[in-house]
């Protein structure tokens, strides 16, 4: 049996590794190694891919909703509603740019932003929502864009473990992460479901005027070169990952058909073991499991992460500490027990290896160890 890990990058590069080398090959022989014709193939491929009007590519998925947010003209104190339960880069941008993240709670079974905590969360100060599509599947965006409608609210979509996943509104439309809202951020991580092989992200937009700022925010705060209009920052995606990408995403439809294939897998494995409850779904996203979450009830679950490790098993535990606990964030205004469906999770989950090189013996040995382990 192959070894087991939370993610074979290795595997994945033996199957395109013709297509990668060229790619890196033509980047290097034409020297074009910013801002070249890679780049900009990159981009229309992914426009035509998620339906966006615009994609921007830019450093990584951090930059990407920072960049977001400095785009919507927003001023210090204006607050911002995020999730408690994610990671950290949600907030941290908020945060930096001086704006107030109001944390909100999230709902147990799709462990995405819960749709009543936004409503209780708004007061006149607030500007936007940036609901994180958690773990590979969409957030509840037909009852949050109708809030933001009904308050005047930016949506910036952080889409950054969903690329790829598809969200289907009462009316029959159907949009993929990141291009709902009026801004929509991914990460190109290595690890993430469309990952290069070093750092990028990208920004999603079908607005014309808002595409404009961002790509002027990205590059110093310009329009035209050397005339700085305000202070923007310096975020690009660099042509070899832009080609890594552009081998990379004909093959996505085929990652997230492996992936699924693998949660199946798992969901009938543990489907009526009392201990262990399998990802919710929300009823109108795909989900393209960038992880693959368990609850664990009544469980010891730390030890069972070290017997699964003793076992040649790695599982990981996203996220252990919500926002409003990290010392970074701490406020007054929230306290241990404001949030419990997060502190809950934050307490009983784990993650299992979730890639798209997994086979049938992997994980027929991950599934009878961790039905052995908890009984
Ligand atoms: C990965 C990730 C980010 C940040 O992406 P980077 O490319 O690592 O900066 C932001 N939000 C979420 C939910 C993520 O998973």
């Amino acid at each position: 049996m192959r070894k087991i890990q939370m993610v074979d990058l290795q595997t994945q590069y033996q199957h395109i590794k013709a297509d990668i080398d060229k790619g890196i090959e033509e980047v290097i022989a034409s020297a074009a190694f910013i801002k070249g014709p890679k780049v900009t193939a990159f981009q229309e491929h992914l426009e035509q891919y998620t339906g966006a009007k615009h994609v921007i590519t830019v450093g990584n998925g951090t930059d990407a909703l920072q960049i977001a947010l400095m785009a919507l003209g927003l001023q210090p104190g204006d607050e911002v509603i995020t999730p408690t339960f994610t990671f950290i880069a949600t907030a941290e941008v908020v945060a930096l740019l001086g704006l107030t993240p109001v944390v909100v709670d999230v709902d147990w079974e799709t462990m995405n932003i819960s749709v009543e905590g936004i409503r209780k969360a708004i007061t006149p100060k607030t500007k936007a929502i940036v609901p994180v599509h958690l773990f590979g599947q969409c957030a509840n965006m037909e009852a949050i864009m109708t809030l933001a409608r009904e308050h005047n609210l930016f949506v910036v979509e952080d889409a950054c473990q969903a690329i790829g996943a598809k969200y289907t509104f009462r009316d029959g439309t159907t949009k993929q992460a990141g291009t709902i809202g009026h801004i929509g951020c991914t990460s190109f991580f290595p690890s993430k479901n469309l990952g290069c092989y070093g750092d990028g992200g990208a920004i999603f937009t079908n607005d014309d005027e808002l595409a404009e700022k961002m790509k002027a925010v990205a590059n110093h705060g310009c329009f035209v070169r050397y005339h700085h209009d305000f202070v923007g920052v310096n975020s690009r995606l660099d042509s070899i990952q832009a080609a890594i990408l552009d081998a990379k995403l004909p093959h996505l439809d085929a990652y997230i058909a492996n992936r699924q294939r693998a949660a199946t897998y798992y969901d009938k494995a543990f489907a009526h073991n009392a201990h262990i409850l399998t990802p919710g779904r929300e009823k109108s996203s795909t989900h393209v499991y960038h992880q693959y979450t368990l609850r664990l009830i009544d469980v010891d679950r730390d030890a069972v992460r070290e017997e699964l490790a003793a076992r040649g098993i790695p599982a990981m535990i996203y996220y252990p500490i919500p926002l409003h606990l990290q010392k970074a964030y701490q406020d007054p205004r929230y306290l241990p027990g404001d949030f419990p469906v997060a502190e809950k999770l934050a307490a009983c989950v784990l993650s299992l290896p979730m890639h798209t090189e997994l086979d049938d013996e992997q994980l027929e040995y991950i599934t009878r160890n961790v039905l052995e382990i908890i009984g």
